[in-house]
């Protein structure tokens, strides 16, 4: 079959993975063709992702921080919620990054065909456009096609009252009882951001943890905040069956913390996403896909078929939005010829609640799986000045050293910011830097980032003062 156009490289998806890589591969010379089914780009990040949560967890601090500065002597009153002005807002912040991505596009030549993509040979793919099927041959080709949230059989996930993040994020309307299942980052952000703005909250987490991945005392402050704020979190407990009534959505537990049926004006499911691979037509190229949907690569982000090249959400965990921009950059340099490949030493992660939790490199629990020797230095934030500055002295910084040489292996922080603070210790981490190289480096005062410097310098033994 003769293809109605053919570019140098075809990218299926426009994720932050997808226009990463369009736009570096286009700036390298190659002619490229971006194959997108929404009219947006950006991907699940900057549309129902990463971006508008974040917006509105900006709103949630905002008003948590209103409510508990009443222990400060502030008393403010209780905020009136324009809903349509907010989501306006979000959509907004939206509107402008991905209009900046089609600018951004159109500077480089990118064509950008809107339509659902399909392998129909491993040198040809077929997309469905409004306007009818065309067919696109390629040297080269990125899958970018990311990943959908898990909807769990059995549940009425037909019923309007029944969200995904997607939904949530929608902002429909503001739920008098919430229940959502699965205590990860996505859950517990959203439970965040509804929280804030008045739902009483309810979490259900099969494992025994929320957070899990992160190590446990980490996210003990964070589940003491939360229990504060919530009406119930119920850990090694699982939802068994939902019911669809008028008044609500009645929901049965099982396990070691399972209440009575309870029933919900809104259901969150938020327990895991699953990558597309199994619904772009990989067999018809002969692309491997895993049974989870996952494609393997290597370490130049190349599938089995050697010109046909996978990243972000779609190549593997964890699926985050930094490890899909790293990889498409990457993915674009070796079709160029560059003599790159993936030789990152770690992808922190971030939880954006609150307090925030953040980690990177090895964790505790990993560390100890492995029976790997380590040193481990703890600063508790009741003894940072600007933390206790903020009122918000229950976090600490956690950094683990190797205990010969006395590298930086990893770190976990959770409180405020923690999510910017631990870019300093992802640098050091791929730097080689030892204790003395962070305890040797002058951190400004009084900020927060000086906990990573009070950690390194009780691992070297060099602390002069626990009340900074
Ligand atoms: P995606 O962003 O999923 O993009 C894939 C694109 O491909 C989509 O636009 C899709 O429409 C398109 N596509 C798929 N199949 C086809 C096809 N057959 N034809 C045409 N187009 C197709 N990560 C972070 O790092 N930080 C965060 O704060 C964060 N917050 C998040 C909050 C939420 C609520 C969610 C759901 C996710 C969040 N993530 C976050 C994860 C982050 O969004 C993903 O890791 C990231 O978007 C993955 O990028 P990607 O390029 O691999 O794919």
């Amino acid at each position: 079959q003769r293809a109605e156009m053919h570019a140098e490289v075809v990218v299926l998806g426009a994720g932050p993975g997808g226009y990463t890589a369009a736009f570096r591969v286009a700036d390298l010379g190659k002619q490229v063709v971006l194959v997108e089914r929404y009219s947006t780009l950006g991907g699940v990040c900057l549309n129902v992702g990463c971006i508008p949560s974040k917006a509105l967890l900006h709103i949630a601090k905002v008003i948590t921080e209103a409510e508990e500065i009443g222990q400060q002597g502030i008393v403010l009153g209780k905020p009136k919620i324009a809903i349509d002005k907010l989501r306006a807002w979000k959509d907004s912040v939206v509107g402008k990054l991905t209009k900046g991505l089609a600018t951004l596009a159109k500077q480089r030549k990118v064509a950008v065909i809107q339509g659902v993509g399909h392998f129909i040979s491993s040198h040809m793919i077929e997309v469905r456009t409004e306007q009818g099927v065309k067919t696109v041959s390629f040297d080269h080709c990125i899958i970018a096609a990311g990943s959908g949230a898990v909807r769990i059989p059995g549940f009425p996930h037909d019923d309007a009252r029944m969200m995904d993040s997607t939904d949530a994020l929608q902002l429909i309307d503001i739920p008098k009882r919430m229940l959502v299942i699965g205590g990860g980052i996505i859950g517990l952000e959203m439970a965040t951001v509804y929280n804030a703005l008045g739902s009483q909250i309810s979490i259900v987490e099969q494992l025994d943890q929320l957070m899990p991945g992160a190590d446990r005392d980490v996210v003990k402050p964070l589940h003491k905040h939360l229990l504060k704020r919530y009406e119930a979190i119920h850990l090694n407990t699982k939802v068994s069956k939902i019911d669809t009534e008028k008044k609500g959505l009645k929901v049965y537990f099982e396990g070691h913390d399972a209440p009575e049926p309870q029933t919900y004006d809104r259901i969150l499911v938020a327990v895991g996403r699953r990558p597309n691979g199994k619904v772009i037509g990989a067999e018809n190229a002969g692309i491997q896909v895993d049974e989870r949907g996952f494609i393997p690569v290597d370490q130049q982000m190349r599938t089995n078929i050697p010109h046909i090249y996978a990243i972000g959400d779609i190549a593997g965990e964890p699926m985050l939005a930094h490890k899909a921009t790293y990889e498409g950059k990457l993915a674009a340099e070796v079709i160029a010829g560059h003599k790159v490949a993936f030789d990152a030493r770690t992808i922190p992660s971030v939880a954006y609640t609150d307090p925030e939790i953040a980690w990177m490199g090895l964790t505790e629990t990993e560390a100890n799986k492995r029976s790997i020797d380590y040193e481990k230095a703890v600063f508790p934030w009741a003894a940072s000045g600007r933390a206790l500055a903020m009122g918000r002295d229950e976090g600490f910084t956690k950094l683990l050293f190797d205990k010969h040489s006395r590298k930086l292996l990893g770190a976990s922080i959770v409180g405020v910011q923690a999510g910017d603070l631990i870019a300093e210790t992802v640098l050091a981490l791929e730097m080689g830097a030892d204790m003395q190289d962070i305890g040797l480096t002058i951190h400004p005062h009084p900020t927060l980032s000086e906990t990573v410097f009070f950690s390194a310098e009780i691992a070297e033994g060099t602390i002069t003062d626990l009340l900074l």
